[in-house]
């Protein structure tokens, strides 16, 4: 595909095609961003606005009971449960990723001290060094807490690190930095023969890459909606644990929802069976009615060939930037931070750029890049590195979300961004002024 006819001819024969007309995207925008935030889907507006004015206005406290408010969470996990390899019963969706890590970490911890009679404690968690910064304050948290120390890794560590005093290994399986991706069946079994329980932050995972929970004989999970699931800002997130496990430990956050008998109202907590004791307050029911606008594009995909379809799409695409990139930006200082293994590469493409010179300090015009980008409609975001204090470079991301990215997308995408780096527009002082939300 050296061509934009090549890649419009592509776009017009390619299995996934219909799907992108279920999403209401804004003209003139190629977006590239859907692994930080979902675009929105055509149907949600119609269902927020039915789920205000029909559910509450008119049903008001009855739609607990008549539009099944109630177990929301976990029909939407029930639906959603076989795109991660979940069986039904096993997946809930409710609060945010970092609550569900804090009582998944903590059933872990509670479950790895009083599961193995070991002859010595095991007083780690190890993490990755770049693993994304919520997980790691959660687990920084739950440390102090328990009296372990937290160790972080560079993934080539892995698994030399896996020893038996180590309790919990927590680990995104798609990194947002990098976009590597983790062998988790792999990887869970050189933590299982250590006796080292595994947490998986599917973060970047769930609905981007093939996902298998069981067949990984993972110990917990949690992930995110609003990013590929297109569940809107803020979405509720998800939480899976192992059957194994669920009914061992009730999670830290013991909250109504997740009693046995909810409305008995009784003065002691009994935790409900199953993955329900992971609930804990009201459910956000208009946020959650939103969420299914997301995970019903992913119920209509299925006719389209599923995941095989949705991944094999997802490489092409990434497959394709980086050839364009590597072929038509060539000299600018770009470099890739992607696995080129496609076995170790999520759904997304992440460049780094080290000419050094940028603007007024801001060292590698990584930023300014992305926002003159951003100007020109190609819509991708930054991730700030380490400011050579480690070994992570400032990033330019790109999402490539099969659902809805075109290879004509691609390839007008590192147009511009070739037309961006020759003229040197990113120079200009507007793109260097750094935003709250990059
Ligand atoms: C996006 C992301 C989160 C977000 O957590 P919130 O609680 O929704 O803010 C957590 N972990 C990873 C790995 C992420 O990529």
């Amino acid at each position: 595909m050296t061509t934009l006819e090549a890649c419009r001819d592509v776009d017009q024969h390619e299995p996934l095609a219909p799907l992108r007309h279920l999403f209401d995207l804004p003209e003139g925008v190629i977006y590239l961003d859907g692994n930080s935030l979902g675009p929105l889907p055509k149907a949600t507006a119609a269902r927020v606005t039915d789920v205000v004015q029909r559910e509450w206005g008119q049903g008001l406290i009855r739609s607990w009971n008549d539009a099944g408010w109630i177990d929301l969470p976990q029909r939407l996990g029930d639906q959603f449960a076989p795109w991660i390899g979940a069986k039904p019963g096993e997946v809930v969706f409710t609060d945010t990723t970092s609550v569900n890590l804090y009582k998944v970490l903590s059933a872990a911890i509670r479950l790895s001290q009083q599961e193995f009679s070991d002859p010595a404690p095991r007083t780690k968690v190890i993490s990755e060094r770049s693993n994304f910064p919520t997980d790691l304050y959660i687990a920084e948290s739950l440390c102090k807490q328990h009296n372990l120390e937290l160790v972080l890794i560079e993934p080539e560590e892995l698994p030399t690190c896996l020893t038996t005093d180590v309790a919990v290994l927590l680990l995104s399986h798609v990194n947002y930095r990098t976009g590597h991706m983790h062998d988790m069946n792999q990887v869970t079994r050189d933590a299982h023969a250590q006796g080292v329980l595994t947490v998986w932050d599917l973060a970047h995972a769930a609905g981007a890459v093939p996902v298998d929970l069981n067949a990984a004989n993972a110990d917990y999970a949690v992930g995110c909606s609003y990013k590929y699931l297109n569940g809107g800002p803020g979405a509720p997130a998800f939480v899976w644990v192992h059957a194994r496990h669920t009914d061992k430990f009730w999670q830290p956050l013991s909250g109504w929802f997740g009693h046995a008998e909810q409305f008995a109202f009784n003065s002691d907590y009994q935790p409900a069976p199953g993955i329900r004791r992971y609930m804990c307050g009201t459910q956000p029911m208009i946020a959650l009615s939103a969420l299914q606008c997301g995970l019903d594009i992913f119920s209509e995909a299925e006719k389209y060939g599923g995941m095989t379809a949705l991944r094999r799409k997802s490489v092409a695409l990434t497959d394709l930037f980086i050839e364009l990139v590597e072929t038509r930006c060539a000299g600018y200082g770009l470099g890739l931070a992607t696995p080129r293994d496609i076995f170790a590469r999520g759904s997304q493409v992440c460049l780094t750029r080290d000419d050094g010179a940028g603007v007024d300090g801001q060292g590698s015009g990584a930023y300014a890049i992305v926002q003159a980008l951003i100007a020109r409609g190609v819509i991708g975001d930054f991730r700030k590195g380490d400011g050579g204090n480690g070994p992570h470079k400032d990033i330019l991301r790109f999402g490539f979300t099969p659902l809805y990215t075109r290879f004509e997308d691609v390839w007008n995408a590192v147009e511009h961004l070739r037309q961006v780096l020759e003229s040197g527009e990113w120079q200009k002082p507007e793109f260097n002024r750094i935003n709250a939300v990059t």
